[in-house]
């Protein structure tokens, strides 16, 4: 057993606590690694809150999880002691299903294991994410990182990164391509930083007149979403758009914005259920996409793509203690642009 210091969520209403509790044994096919830098996902707030239901205290949130292997098991080939690797949002799934044999575990057929707030499939209990020290992965979860990245702001990339990287190389994204992106929190900024990097032209549709230089910093237009004028003049003027808002919304305002066979990708997860009128939908043969995270191979491309374009995320660095303060922070939008936790804070 691995003795591990963590921060838990013990109730939905209660701030994290200080909480301290084993990791198992490493078996044969595991890699135990001593984290580094742990982003700060919305889906942590959301979780550590019961927002979406059904959650598990006590709750170790994080799942943008950078670190170092400290030691590995009999039969682990792909990772040796001392490289840097990460977890994102998955630790197993099925391994056998349709999905889990073409590389889309995130789709397993009997639902991918979250890497916090799961039960684990051997029944051992609920998984613990990475405001903690210690983790310990089945190997085929596990990703390599480059050490030419800033490590900490390489952690974001194992949700925000993915989850905008996948859909956009799904809806064929690519050079001249009339991309907007709604939300520019931490998922957002990934997006226009990707979907820039695939030589698209980019908007930023914001709730935030604050966000226009930073928008136009990540190379993308801006247009305040707030504003009836602004956007009756974008109607019909996107081929994607990307939907990383965390709070519920109007769908069908910003699906009118779409051009002819335009996509709403849609990865923010508030709670309420959307109302979308067929109408917007058949006006220019419109349709909606919904996209969770990405496999682990399609998560390695993306690192290996950022490691050789030089992308990483926008953060600040805050210790453990700081995370309740760093929430009500990103509640308010108050974040440039994702909060990673410096684990050495709680060591
Ligand atoms: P975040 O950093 O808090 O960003 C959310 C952004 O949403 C804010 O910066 C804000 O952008 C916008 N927003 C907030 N309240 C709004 C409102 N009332 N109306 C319109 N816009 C509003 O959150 P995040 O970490 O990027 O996560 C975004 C969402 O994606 C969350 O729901 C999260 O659970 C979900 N998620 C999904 C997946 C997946 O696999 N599909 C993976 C990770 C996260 P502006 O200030 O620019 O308006
Ligand atoms: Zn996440
Ligand atoms: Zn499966």
């Amino acid at each position: 057993m691995i003795a591990t210091n963590a921060y838990a969520a013990f109730t939905n209403t209660t701030p994290l606590a200080p909480f301290s509790f084993n990791r198992r044994a490493v078996k044969e096919d595991d890699v135990h690694i001593e984290i580094l830098f742990c982003g700060v996902c919305h889906s942590d707030l959301h979780q550590a809150r019961n927002e979406w239901g059904g959650s598990q205290y006590p709750m170790v949130p994080g799942h943008e999880i950078v670190g170092k292997v400290v030691s590995i098991g009999s039969a682990v080939s792909k990772f040796k002691v001392g490289q840097t690797v990460g977890v994102g949002v998955m630790v197993d799934s099925c391994r056998v299903c349709r999905n889990c044999n073409r590389d889309l575990e995130q789709y397993c057929a009997e639902g991918m294991t979250g890497t916090y707030n799961a039960q684990e499939r051997d029944g051992s209990g609920i998984t613990q994410g990475g405001y903690s020290t210690q983790i310990v992965v089945n190997e085929r979860y596990v990703l390599s990182i480059a050490d030419s990245l800033d490590l900490k702001a390489v952690a974001p990339l194992l949700c925000a990164g993915i989850t905008t990287y996948s859909p956009l190389r799904y809806a064929g994204v690519t050079k001249g391509m009339k991309v907007a992106v709604m939300g520019l929190g931490g998922l957002g900024h990934m997006a226009v930083k990707f979907a820039v990097s695939f030589g698209a032209e980019v908007t930023v549709l914001s709730t935030s007149a604050h966000k226009q230089k930073d928008a136009e910093a990540l190379g993308a237009k801006f247009a305040l979403s707030t504003d009836k004028e602004t956007m009756e003049k974008l109607k019909s003027g996107f081929d994607v758009i990307v939907d990383a808002i965390s709070a519920n919304h109007d769908y069908s305002a910003y699906l009118d914005l779409l051009d002819t066979n335009g996509k709403l990708l849609v990865v923010g997860l508030p709670m309420e259920t959307p109302k979308v009128s067929p109408f917007s939908l058949i006006t220019n043969r419109r349709s909606i996409i919904g996209s969770c995270i990405g496999g682990i191979k399609e998560t390695q491309e993306m690192l290996d793509y950022c490691a050789a374009h030089n992308i990483v995320s926008d953060i600040e660095l805050i210790n453990m203690q700081d995370i309740n303060a760093a929430y009500e922070r990103m509640l308010k939008g108050d974040v440039k642009y994702r909060f990673v936790i410096d684990l050495a804070s709680i060591k």
